[in-house]
This record gives structure tokens, C-alpha cells and sequence, in this order.
């Protein structure tokens, strides 16, 4: 549905900010872009939505490459992180205001069903007096997701909507996110910087670094067989266990502490307590240093300078 064919771009002839980057995504789809700052996303959107124009490369969309075409005749929705609702305009204006710049397309008739439609999925229905500043910021995001679907785009591309939101609301709105392109099926392509809200909501998952796609997977392969040491670090980071002849990497969470004798033992030099997990390090006596994320109930009674054994669930070689 979406294909990028080694797209490059750089503002003002500097360092590449898109580096040969290519992907496909397939319809209904919907697409993580998952990095740390600075490593090129929101570049990446503006060259799918068109504001801005490879330098070199090509975006397809169904097919047909967009060169040339402005980003109102790309058909792509798009949801940014403020939202960028109008706040002098009610729910519904607001809603109704990409239609009214379309006028001529559809009767008014029509508009007011269309919009009633896309408030009824969103669930914003009773809001539709409402003014921005009256809403919450998740009835803010179903309204500027709202106002994106009336446009009856054929891709959404999403810029880190979910990062001003509180943790509690953040996950709930993730959830309904979900549930609206479960429902839709409109090809979506996210971008965040955090692992577990690229992993969750998505069926496959672009691991980016530098302008360059690291690793392209579902978000199971991403996270048991990382591509390399940027993406394994990226998305959790790992101890590195040495056995004869080959070097494993074990996540902090594959590890568990063992009842018998049975596994590596080493002495706990700290213990963070976070709650639902307990974080412990410790070194072994040739000082290596294992990092255990284990459940907090298991390590209740755990201190530092205990001795402990780890047993190793899992492990990815490299
Ligand atoms: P991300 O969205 O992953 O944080 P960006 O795509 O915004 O990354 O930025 C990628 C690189 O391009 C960064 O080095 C950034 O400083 C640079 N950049 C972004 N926008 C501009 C701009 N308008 N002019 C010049 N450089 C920019
Ligand atoms: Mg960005």
C-alpha cells in the first residue's frame, strides 16, 4: 500500500536526516517508527505526506509514485502530538472544518452526516459543543482523530500523539487507538520513541537509527531477535552472558532467581524496588555483572551483599 524505495533527504545539504531508507507496508496495516530523538521520523512522515521532497528515492503509494503530488492530493490523515485543534471552534466545527475547505465535494446534508458518523465512532458525540479547552486531552485526541477520518484518508500517519498525555490516560488512549484501527483498518504509520507503545499497538515495527531503518519485524522478533547491538539496546538493553565459544544476550527480564543451586551465582551489590519489579545487580566472581528484572514479589527478601542464584530463561546468541 505504502512503499519507500531508498529514500534519502537532508535539510539545507547537511547530514543525511533520511538515510536510503526503504519499506513496505501492506493495507490495513499499522506501522511503527520506533527511534530516539533526532533520528529522523518525523522527516520521514513529512516525506510521505509529501511536505516535504526526497532528494532522492521515491514514495509509492497503491502503486504510484507520488512525486509531484501536494500533500492534500495524497489523501493522508494526520494526527500531530498538540493535536492542533482550532480553539476558537467548537468539537463539531472542528470536525467539520476539513469539509468546509472541500465545499464544493458534498452537501451540507452530507457534511453534517459524515461528521456526526466520525463523532459517533469516536465516541465524542455528547462533546460536540464543547470548545478545545473544555476537553481533556484524550477527548482531544479523539477529536483530532475525529476531524482526520472525515478527510476519508487512505493512510494515517501519526506524529508521537500519545506524548503529552499522563502515563494512566496515555495507556488507556493507546487502547482505544487500538481499538479504532481494529474497527477501521486504515493503514497507519506511528511514530514513537518508546518500545512498549510501538510493540503494543503494532503489527510490524520500524527500528530506525541515524536516518536508517535498523531493523524492520514484528514486534516478537524485534524483541527476541534483535537485528543488532543498536536495536537490542534500544529496546531494553541486555547482559551479555559468555559460554564456550559464543556470547548470548539475555534481557534483564529473562532472568530468574532460582530455588536450588542450580545456575550462575553472584553476589547482589544493589536492589531497586519499582514496584511491580524489583531491579537487581550483581557480580559474579569473576566480576561479571548480571542485571535481574524480576517480579518485586520474588525478591522481597533479597539484600545487598546477599548471595544469589540466577537461572537464565531465555537467551538470544550474537
Ligand atoms: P525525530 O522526529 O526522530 O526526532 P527529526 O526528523 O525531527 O527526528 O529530525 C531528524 C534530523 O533532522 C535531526 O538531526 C534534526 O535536527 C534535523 N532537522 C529536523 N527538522 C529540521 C529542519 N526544519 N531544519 C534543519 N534540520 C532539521
Ligand atoms: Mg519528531
Amino acid at each position: 500500500m505504502l512503499a519507500l524505495k531508498k529514500v534519502s533527504y537532508s535539510y539545507n545539504r547537511g547530514k543525511k536526516a533520511v538515510d536510503d531508507f526503504s519499506l513496505v507496508v501492506k493495507g490495513g496495516e499499522f506501522v511503527s517508527l520506533l527511534g530516539p530523538s533526532g533520528c529522523g521520523k518525523t522527516t520521514l512522515l513529512r516525506l510521505i505526506s509529501g511536505f516535504l521532497t526526497p532528494d532522492s528515492g521515491a514514495v509509492l503509494i497503491d502503486g504510484r509514485d507520488q512525486s509531484g503530488l501536494s500533500p492534500s492530493m495524497r489523501r493522508i490523515g494526520m494526527v500531530f502530538q498538540d493535536y492542533a485543534l482550532f480553539p476558537h471552534l467548537s468539537v463539531f466545527r472542528n470536525v467539520m472544518y476539513p469539509l468546509e475547505c472541500r465545499k464544493g465535494d458534498m452537501s451540507a446534508q452530507e457534511r453534517n452526516e459524515v461528521v456526526a458518523d466520525a463523532c459517533r465512532k469516536l465516541s465524542i458525540s455528547g462533546l460536540a459543543e464543547r470548545y478545545p479547552h473544555e476537553l481533556s486531552g484524550g477527548q482531544q485526541q479523539r477529536v483530532a482523530l475525529a476531524r482526520c477520518l472525515v478527510q476519508r484518508p487512505r493512510l494515517i500517519l501519526m506524529d508521537e500523539p500519545l506524548s503529552s498525555l499522563d502515563p494512566g490516560l496515555r495507556q488507556s488512549v493507546r487502547e482505544e487507538l487500538k481499538a479504532i484501527h481494529d474497527e477501521l483498518k486504515i493503514t497507519t504509520v506511528y511514530v514513537t520513541h518508546d518500545q512498549e507503545e510501538a510493540f503494543c499497538l503494532s503489527d510490524n515495527v520500524a527500528v530506525m537509527d541515524c536516518g536508517s531503518l535498523m531493523q524492520y519485524g514484528t514486534p516478537e522478533e524485534i524483541y527476541y531477535s534483535p537485528a543488532n547491538e543498536f536495536v537490542l539496546n534500544f529496546t531494553g538493553g541486555a547482559n551479555i552472558l559468555k559460554t564456550d565459544g559464543c556470547d548470548y544476550a539475555v534481557r534483564p527480564e529473562w532472568i530468574s532467581i532460582s530455588d536450588g543451586e542450580n545456575g550462575l551465582r553472584a553476589t547482589i551489590e544493589s536492589v531497586s524496588f519499582f514496584g511491580a519489579r524489583t531491579r537487581i545487580s550483581a557480580l559474579e566472581s569473576d566480576g561479571n555483572r548480571i542485571i535481574a528484572d524480576v517480579p518485586s514479589v520474588n525478591a522481597r527478601t533479597l539484600r545487598t551483599g546477599d548471595s544469589v542464584c540466577f537461572e537464565v530463561m531465555h537467551g538470544v546468541r550474537i
